[in-house]
């Protein structure tokens, strides 16, 4: 994949206004901070900029450079990394499920992982599913497990396999990690029958919890890209396809200026006791009231307050119901 070299936003090629400096000592020492432990030296971390789409919101790194093989090395084997199950697996299935009830369809999973969607997706009757990854030791574990799984990109697959087309194409937390998205999903259209969906999944940003706490893994090296409803609503335009927006309910007001509240005062990898919290809460009445009415203006999307996770649904032809 050739390198965006542009400062320009990669969605709709508009100017960008900074936002932020993230130096190599910088993502060093949050990393750090974030997982509890020292990163090896050796990990190969560039010196980053943040942009954000004067258009279209879309907060975007510069260069858009993906972490190197060094730092997913060490990234994907911390505890917890990969998710057992994600919220947005069972809405999918319940779409499918609704729309097919015993038709015979085809599933494409980009970016399958191990295969732990797979193995839930494949209950499904009349179902032919394959997944694409470009790490290679997922690649064998899914194949170990009997699932039809290639390690290609999606473009590279859509090179080898031109004739294939699938009725539904998914990709759960990939988008943010991508250099060049709108041509990720042009690829995927690409394989897409013509009344199939995509479905995308990805953090919303800013997250909830950004307001108070600095997370380095939605930022570069790990996020090249911060998705919001505008930035979605740009892609959406330039593709020329319809865009529907599925969210859990966002936790309540209270419990995210809790959690906010210490996380900015005692960060993310100390055990706070309710007491503890408490009185800390006492001692700082102002920042604790300052974050609840920063919570009670947070962004709203389809009338209810935006999650942190956002699945959207990408449709070429009519309206998606
Ligand atoms: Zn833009």
């Amino acid at each position: 994949m050739t390198k965006n070299i542009s400062n320009k936003c990669p969605i709709c090629g508009n100017e960008g206004i900074h936002i932020r400096s993230l130096s190599r000592n910088n993502i060093m020492s949050e990393l750090e901070d974030y997982f509890a432990e020292k990163p090896p030296e050796k990990i190969e971390i560039i010196d980053y900029e943040i942009q954000q789409c004067k258009n279209c919101s879309l907060e975007y790194s510069f260069p858009l450079e993906a972490g190197s093989q060094s730092f997913y090395q060490w990234v994907t084997t911390r505890v917890g990394y990969y998710p057992e199950s994600r919220w947005e697996w069972l809405p999918v299935i319940e779409q499918i499920n609704q729309r097919e009830k015993q038709n015979s369809i085809s599933i494409l999973d980009v970016g399958c992982g191990g295969g732990n969607f797979l193995e839930i997706v494949k209950k499904l009757s009349n179902t032919r599913i394959v997944g694409l990854d470009t790490t290679l030791k997922s690649v064998e574990k899914c194949q170990a497990r009997g699932f039809e799984v290639y390690c290609e990109t999606i473009e590279s697959f859509y090179n080898k396999f031109s004739h294939e087309r699938f009725n539904y194409i998914l990709s759960f937390h990939c988008l943010e990690h991508i250099s060049q998205p709108k041509q990720f999903i042009a690829s995927m259209f690409s394989v897409l029958k013509p009344m199939g969906s995509i479905f995308i999944s990805t953090p919303y940003s800013p997250m909830s919890v950004e307001s108070d706490w600095f997370d380095i893994l939605n930022h570069p090296p790990h996020h090249l890209l911060r998705w919001s409803k505008k930035s979605y609503e740009e892609l959406a335009h330039q593709l020329g396809c319809e865009i529907k927006f599925y969210m859990p309910p966002a936790n309540s007001v209270i419990a995210r200026t809790t959690n906010n509240f210490s996380l900015s005062k005692f960060g993310k990898n100390q055990t706070v006791s309710k007491l503890k919290l408490f009185q800390e809460i006492i001692k700082n009445p102002t920042l604790f009231l300052k974050i609840f009415f920063d919570q009670l203006r947070r962004e709203r999307v389809n009338r209810s307050v935006a999650a942190d996770i956002v699945l959207v649904e990408l449709k070429l032809s009519s309206k998606i119901k």
